[in-house]
């Protein structure tokens, strides 16, 4: 993306690349959690990363894109997350009940099983799938990993409107609909002994200065500390920028409450395992 709009304030404005990045950095700050695709038949979600260290372009980008926007590049990060959704899709109209497996490894090349992938093509809405599926055909992958769950909940998979239930740690069930919540739709409880955990996905805008706070690009009353466990999460996702975090997917296990002051909403994780990354590859 060449152009973002920002809706800082109620107003559209349509910033360059250019422009954007001459900006104060107090100004970047500010608007960066309003900006959409330009494509007004879009108008995802969109975020601004900096240049990086190594001299990448300061750019634009959207985790969001719908199908046919003109902005949004195949990719094969892109194909991998359309062909995730398609498999999600799949595993939760035919089973009832999915197990969540945290340390699943889902970006391996799929194994060989007795279910065909419909094949992929670009114009093929997701919903579409469904007319592939065999009738008799039973599927033994009911286990669901962080990595497939967030690229296919960006992609816009039928996962966070589902009543299949999922299974957590072998022994906590919800339904997937109650399971998976978009930052923007966080709901705090009033303290954190109060508060259920949940898989909260969406995207990052940008970290602070230390890369020691999250804040998700859907929404900017939320923030997910990370401090205790910064090192570990940086090593597995090989993060080493600021850059790198800005338009990164991600998916986090964890509770949801006001901070003192109810003035901000605080997504505590659980652990340093129970988060999926998904740095923007573009
Ligand atoms: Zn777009």
């Amino acid at each position: 993306m060449i152009d973002a709009v920002c809706t800082y304030g109620g107003k559209r404005k349509t910033y360059t690349i250019f422009n954007f990045q001459n900006l104060s950095s107090s100004d970047i700050e500010k608007y960066r959690q309003y900006l959409e695709c330009p494509n007004p038949k879009c108008a995802a979600e969109a975020y601004y990363r900096r240049k990086s260290i190594d001299g990448k372009a300061a750019c634009f980008g959207s985790r969001y894109h719908t199908q046919g926007c003109n902005e949004g590049r195949s990719s094969p990060q892109r194909e991998r997350e359309v062909r995730q959704a398609i498999e999600v899709n799949k595993i939760i109209a035919d089973s009832k009940e999915v197990i969540f497996d945290f340390f699943a490894v889902d970006s391996q090349p799929p194994e060989k099983s007795n279910t065909v992938s419909p094949p992929i093509s670009k114009s093929a809405s997701l919903g579409s799938s469904k007319s592939h599926t065999s009738t008799k055909a039973t599927f033994r992958n009911t286990v669901l990993g962080m990595e497939k769950a967030l690229n296919s909940l960006l992609r816009g998979s039928d996962l966070a409107q589902s009543d299949t239930t999922i299974t957590i740690d072998e022994k906590y069930s919800y339904k997937a609909k109650n399971l998976f919540v978009n930052f923007a739709d966080a709901e705090p409880a009033d303290s954190p002994k109060d508060a259920r955990p949940k898989m909260f996905w969406g995207t990052i805008s940008h970290s602070d200065a230390d890369m020691e706070w999250l804040n998700p690009a859907e929404c900017n009353d939320v923030g997910i500390p990370i401090k205790r466990y910064k090192n570990k999460i940086f090593k597995r996702f090989k993060i080493t920028e600021k850059r790198d975090l800005e338009g990164a997917g991600f998916i986090i296990f964890g509770k949801c409450f006001w901070n003192a002051q109810k003035t901000r909403k605080i997504i505590e994780l659980w652990n340093a395992d129970r988060v999926f990354i998904s740095v923007d590859e573009d």
